[in-house]
């Protein structure tokens, strides 16, 4: 069964692996031993690592496995009018969530019918993923999977499906990293660290202009690139060859639609089209920093 479900998901171009479910405890105390040591920064605890889901277990059944699913996504491209000029702005791959219905509606087609069940979990989706054997990790932090660099979005599923050949592979970099050091070197904030494997996440650019707590006073506004997140690290990385130029154009902001994204942070003042057009972008949780990224790339543009 294990075998049909993961040829199935790949069929239609995702990549997938099944672990035990009993390895949920294993996330929790990997990120318990990096809290001892003191590797996380509180604000990055505070905004992603309490959105796991270590404890909550599924109404209708008990978990057996976990699947985990790679969806491939490329950078997008919108566009957005200022003094009557048209500017690109980048999203990277990640932010799409498209994909997570379809996943899902695939692995319920595949597992219902011969009487199993799945349900969504947030666990740390790039951790299980390399444990799992799926990726591995770069030096910057960023997992790559064979055939997708690391131009996918991830997804979990808990399945009282039985996963009866576990497997649990020990974080590491890729064999790349050992004789590469193009991120460390173009990392403007000096967030990756050839010293030791944690990413200084509070020092990435894509925690701060992810973040509702201002941009820190050593951050230089022209090192963003990005409508959210960066793509610096991933771009020159090498593993992202055959991908790194996969771009989709989705969608233009008119000068009138610009100016309120640049004026507005709240998102009920912006007209419904505009919500709609965000909301496709899966933008609209971020509506309250767009403005301030916004001006931090124009300002870019003008000074360019
Ligand atoms: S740029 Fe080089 S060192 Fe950095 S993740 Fe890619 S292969 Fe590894
Ligand atoms: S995402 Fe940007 S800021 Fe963060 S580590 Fe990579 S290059 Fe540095």
């Amino acid at each position: 069964m294990i075998q049909r479900l993961l040829s199935r998901i790949e069929k239609q171009g995702y990549k997938a692996r099944i672990l035990s479910a009993r390895h949920t405890s294993s996330l929790r105390q990997e990120i318990e031993a990096w809290r001892r040591k003191k590797a996380i920064p509180e604000e990055l605890d505070e905004d992603y690592l309490h959105e796991f889901d270590f404890s909550t277990q599924p109404k209708t059944f008990k978990p057996k496995s976990i699947i985990i699913v790679a969806s491939p996504q490329p950078i997008v491209r919108i566009s957005i009018n200022v003094n009557g000029k048209s500017i690109p702005v980048t999203i990277p791959p990640t932010y799409n969530h498209s994909t997570d219905e379809k996943v899902k509606k695939l692995l319920l087609k595949a597992v219902e019918p011969e009487g199993f069940q799945i349900a969504k979990v947030i666990l740390p989706w790039k951790s299980l993923a390399v444990h799992s054997g799926l990726a591995e990790y770069g030096k910057n932090n960023i997992v790559y999977i064979k055939g997708m660099g690391s131009f996918f979005r991830l997804n979990a599923f808990y399945s009282d499906l039985p996963c009866r050949t576990d497997t649990w592979i020990e974080h590491r970099a890729m064999e790349r990293c050992q004789n590469c050091s193009a991120c460390v070197k173009t990392c403007p904030t000096r967030a990756i660290s050839s010293k030791r494997f944690l990413l200084h996440a509070e020092r990435c650019l894509t925690f701060h202009n992810e973040s509702l707590r201002g941009f820190p006073s050593w951050l230089d506004p022209a090192w963003h690139h990005c409508l959210v997140g960066c793509l610096r690290c991933q771009v020159i990385c090498p593993e992202n060859k055959a991908v790194r130029d996969w771009t989709e154009n989705r969608g233009t902001f008119s000068k009138a639609e610009t100016a309120l994204l640049l004026d507005s942070s709240e998102k009920e003042k912006l007209p419904a089209r505009t919500q709609k057009k965000l909301e496709e972008l899966y933008m609209m949780e971020y509506s309250k920093i767009l403005s301030r990224n916004m001006k931090a790339l124009l300002r870019n543009v003008e000074n360019s």
